[in-house]
């Protein structure tokens, strides 16, 4: 196990270097703010695999032209709850911060809201999203899918994304619950981080090109992820595929793949995002009631509340220590 040479960096440093690397590389400045603050928040909070990781890849796919830069999403309001945001083939920040505020307004008026966003490539984790949906008083749930990784329960080919949801509920006065997770048995962000790092991957996160069990992330790399908890995982997997494309329009994961230019930036897809207004459906003693439930929650040993990790984390104003090498790479994709 070797441990990589890190450069430190503030947060203001980080959200710089990500912009100023977006702009040059062909971003306006509505799509290299809303990636730089997404790319920022994630290093803040502690979602490595999230963070600067991503801005090569980000950066590829605007090179190869397969993700516009200027991308102004259009939106249709489908019904009083309902709308749907074209990204046109921008990256997803700039889309959902155009249509979240929207949505807010719709599940604020009727009581649940849900937007489609389709024609945009997500890069991301999703608890910004639900976490702004939760600052608003709503509970948010997101979900999208990606190209072939997990295979399904039975099956030794890859046939589902990674297919993140995303969890959050609304605790005024109080940082949300939130959990965010990918339905695979880990991220492929964290895979490819295990490789890169040469570290060793928990039991049960995937199989060799050969078929077999290994904790080796290279061969995991050539070969297959699995699901979380088996055939339980697999079906969550599976419902974030129908929600995400079957419910969008867009595409499932092995469509993405199938039109994919695979330059390194993540495929087209869509993503689903429903608030609901506890307020209006949950009774008038709604926050009280489920501060008793949390209250037990939190009394128990052991137990953290989802999101707390990265709650902590964002308290932490100081520098970061980012991978040296990865540094130096996106300074060299500047030019
Ligand atoms: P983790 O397994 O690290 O964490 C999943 C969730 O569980 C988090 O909300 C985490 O909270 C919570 N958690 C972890 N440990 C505990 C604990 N001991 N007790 C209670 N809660 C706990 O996340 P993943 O690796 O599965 O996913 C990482 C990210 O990857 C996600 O943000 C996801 O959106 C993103 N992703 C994005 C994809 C895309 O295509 N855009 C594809 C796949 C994944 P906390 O954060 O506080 O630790």
């Amino acid at each position: 196990m070797t441990t990589p040479n890190t450069t430190a960096l503030s947060l203001s440093q980080i959200e710089t270097l990500a912009r100023d690397t977006l702009l040059a590389n062909g971003c306006n400045t509505a799509n290299a703010d809303a990636i730089a603050r997404t790319v920022m928040t994630a290093e803040r909070d502690g979602s490595t695999s999230h963070g600067l990781f991503r801005m090569p890849g980000y950066i590829a796919g605007l090179r190869s032209g397969k993700v516009s830069g200027i991308a102004e999403p259009a939106i249709t309001h489908l019904s009083p709850a309902s709308l749907a945001v074209d990204g046109q083939m921008g990256y997803a920040p700039y889309t959902l911060e155009k249509g979240l505020p929207l949505l807010v307004e719709a599940a604020q008026k009727m009581g649940i809201g849900v937007m489609k966003l389709t024609n945009s490539f997500h890069f991301a984790a999703l608890w910004p999203e639900t976490e702004t949906l939760s600052e608003a008083g709503l509970v948010g749930i997101a979900c999208t899918a990606f190209k072939p990784t997990i295979a399904p329960a039975g099956s030794k080919t890859a046939l589902l994304g990674t297919n993140p949801l995303s969890f959050s509920w609304p605790r005024p006065g109080k940082a949300p619950l939130v959990f965010d997770m990918a339905t695979a048995r880990l991220a492929k962000g964290d895979v490819q981080i295990a490789a890169r790092d040469g570290h060793e991957l928990p039991d049960g996160t995937g199989l060799g090109p050969d078929g077999e069990p290994t904790n080796d992330p290279n061969k995991v790399l050539q070969g297959v992820q699995l699901p979380f908890g088996g055939y339980k995982g697999s079906a969550i997997a599976l419902m974030v595929e129908l929600l995400a494309a079957g419910m969008t329009g867009d595409q499932f994961s092995y469509e993405a793949a199938e039109n994919d230019n695979n330059d390194g930036a993540p495929p087209k897809g869509g993503e689903l995002v429903i608030a609901l207004n506890p307020a209006m459906l949950g009774g008038d003693d709604w926050q009280a009631h489920c501060d008793g439930f949390f209250e037990r929650l939190e009394a128990l040993d052991g137990v953290r509340l989802p999101g707390a990790r990265r709650h902590q984390n964002r308290q932490d104003t100081g520098m970061r220590n980012i991978n040296a090498e990865l540094v130096e790479k996106i300074q060299g994709l500047k030019g």
